[in-house]
């Protein structure tokens, strides 16, 4: 068994052998997602020509997953770019797939703009609305101040915690009766399934070190908007040159033993009889949470375990809800339905709905949000179940017992897909009690003799832009960069 240690980017750009040496070399990538498809890539680009995907599941792209529906593609896991200033954004406008009308920002931007609240018989009342708008206005970006300002242990407060503070100040000043303070929970909780659905995570435990450890590289960070095509087609143009014959798919790995002289791999269905030299991890965080310390050997640094148990890695919903004809106002581009506690018109699943949107390309079809505990929760029902739950919904909340239910919904179990564990990572509580990045930490290689000989890629390994498309994509290219310097 020869020396295992691992090390920072740095330091295995140090350790390098020869460039040709490397290019013989047999590497295998374990993941078809984003992360995996760009290192198969670019080592390809790079001039590579030994190189093997193993997916588990039956298709490429992993969180990046288009169903085909009518003249499209409905996207049950990425559906936005974040910001511009990116090469997917560049991908997607060469590609000519970016939605320019939903992208205008001649009128302003802000995520939270142009929301039409529901409260059925709950009587939620303007005043408390238009009051509550104006409170949590300005909180993000004095978030993001106080982020920047805090010393780094101060970075672990979650956003919860803060958020409670500036709360108990605002209802000191304005619940002028307790049924102003039922109203303002309400909200409450309405803001609460917002940050929970940006990051996927629960408020409690998303650290503010996330406001500035989060860097998209662009001014204002808004989500763009595709046409139908969306991911698809940039999951196409990302592995034009990868010969399918390279991507293995239905390949589950179940052990990966770097002991050796090289590493061996063993899939569910048994063991590979070809050795590879170099192997390049991208399974989702979830996933390495689940079966990290089963499926390595010998077993990770403690550096990496600690950075697998400590990043956090939450989730969020999405449901299609596929209608004969829209039964809502073709102005709407926001609604959101706010279950008032106490209020006999609502009951305690609404809370798992965060918003829904029309689909800007298909006008029968509704994407409803769902964030906190309410993804786990749906993910166990049946499409019968979540059917009549979001029908009775719509039904109560916005006062009409005509709204239809659903013809299909399409959604896939995050949660529940162990191969996931989840949606997307998001720097916890307690890893930002740590002042390394446990992002970098996950990111670094496992080098055995002087060469990285286990490399790991993956949007949560990525420092900026963790829980991205991008920071899959980038943290695919950077290691088959760093394999090929080694
Ligand atoms: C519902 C949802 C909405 C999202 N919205 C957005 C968004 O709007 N914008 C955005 O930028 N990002 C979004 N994301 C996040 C984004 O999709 C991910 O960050 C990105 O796609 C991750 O790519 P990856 O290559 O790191 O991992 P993955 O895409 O998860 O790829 C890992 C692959 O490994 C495979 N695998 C797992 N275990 C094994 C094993 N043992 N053996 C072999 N293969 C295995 C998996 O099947 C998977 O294909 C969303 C994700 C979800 C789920």
């Amino acid at each position: 068994m020869g020396s295992i240690l691992s090390c920072d980017s740095q330091h295995a750009a140090a350790v390098s052998s020869s460039a040709t040496d490397s290019k013989n070399s047999s590497v295998a990538i374990i993941g078809a997602g984003f992360a995996g498809l760009a290192a198969a890539s670019r080592l390809i680009e790079l001039g590579f020509t030994d190189v093997t995907i193993f997916e588990a599941q039956d298709r490429i792209g992993g969180r990046v997953f288009p169903v085909p529906f009518e003249l499209g593609y409905l996207q049950m896991g990425a559906e936005y770019i974040n910001g511009q200033n990116n090469p997917i954004y560049k991908i997607a406008q060469s590609l000519n797939i970016l939605d320019e009308d939903e992208n205008d920002e001649s009128d302003g931007y802000h995520p939270l703009k142009d929301i039409t609240f529901y409260s059925g018989d709950c009587g939620l009342a303007q005043r408390s609305i238009d009051k509550f708008l104006k409170f949590i206005a300005p909180l993000e970006k004095k978030f993001t101040e106080r982020a920047a300002e805090e010393d780094e242990a101060d970075k672990a407060e979650s956003i919860g915690h803060l958020y409670g503070e500036e709360y108990k100040k605002f209802v000191a000043e304005h619940a002028e009766s307790p049924k102003d303070k039922v109203d303002y929970d309400a909200m409450s909780h309405f803001y609460q399934a917002y940050y929970e659905a940006e990051w996927a995570a629960d408020w409690n435990d998303l650290s503010l070190k996330n406001f500035v450890q989060y860097d998209s590289g662009d001014a204002v960070d808004r989500e763009q908007i595709m046409n139908s095509q969306g991911f698809k087609a940039v999951l196409d143009h990302i592995s034009a040159n990868i010969p399918s014959s390279s991507i293995k798919l239905n390949s589950k790995v179940v052990s990966i033993d770097y002991s050796g002289s090289g590493v061996r791999i063993d899939l569910a269905s048994g063991p590979q009889e070809k050795q590879f030299q170099k192997i390049i991890v991208t399974v989702p965080l979830g996933h390495l949470k689940k079966f990290s310390k089963t499926m390595f050997h010998p077993s990770l640094p403690q550096a990496k375990q600690k950075a697998i148990d400590e990043l956090g890695f939450g989730a969020i919903g999405k449901l299609f809800l596929v209608y004969e004809q829209p039964w809502w106002d073709p102005e709407m581009t926001t609604l959101v339905t706010v279950g008032v506690e106490g209020c006999a018109s609502s009951v305690a699943t609404d809370k798992h709905f965060h918003a829904f949107h029309p689909l800007p390309w298909n006008e029968n079809v509704l994407l409803g949000w769902i964030s906190g505990p309410g993804p786990a929760a749906i993910d166990a029902m049946s499409d019968d179940q979540v059917s009549s739950m979001v029908t009775s919904l719509f039904r109560r909340m916005l006062k009409n017992d005509t709204i239809p239910a659903p013809m299909e919904i399409y959604r896939h179990q995050w949660t529940t897909n162990p191969l996931f564990g989840g949606t997307y990572s998001y720097v916890s509580v307690a890893a930002a009690k740590t002042e390394l990045s446990l992002n970098e930490q996950l990111a670094a290689p496992i080098v055995v003799d002087g060469v990285a000989r286990v490399l790991f890629a993956g949007e949560a390994t990525h420092n900026d832009v963790y829980s991205t498309v991008i920071g899959a994509y980038l943290s695919g290219r950077r290691e088959a960069e760093r394999l090929a310097k080694n």
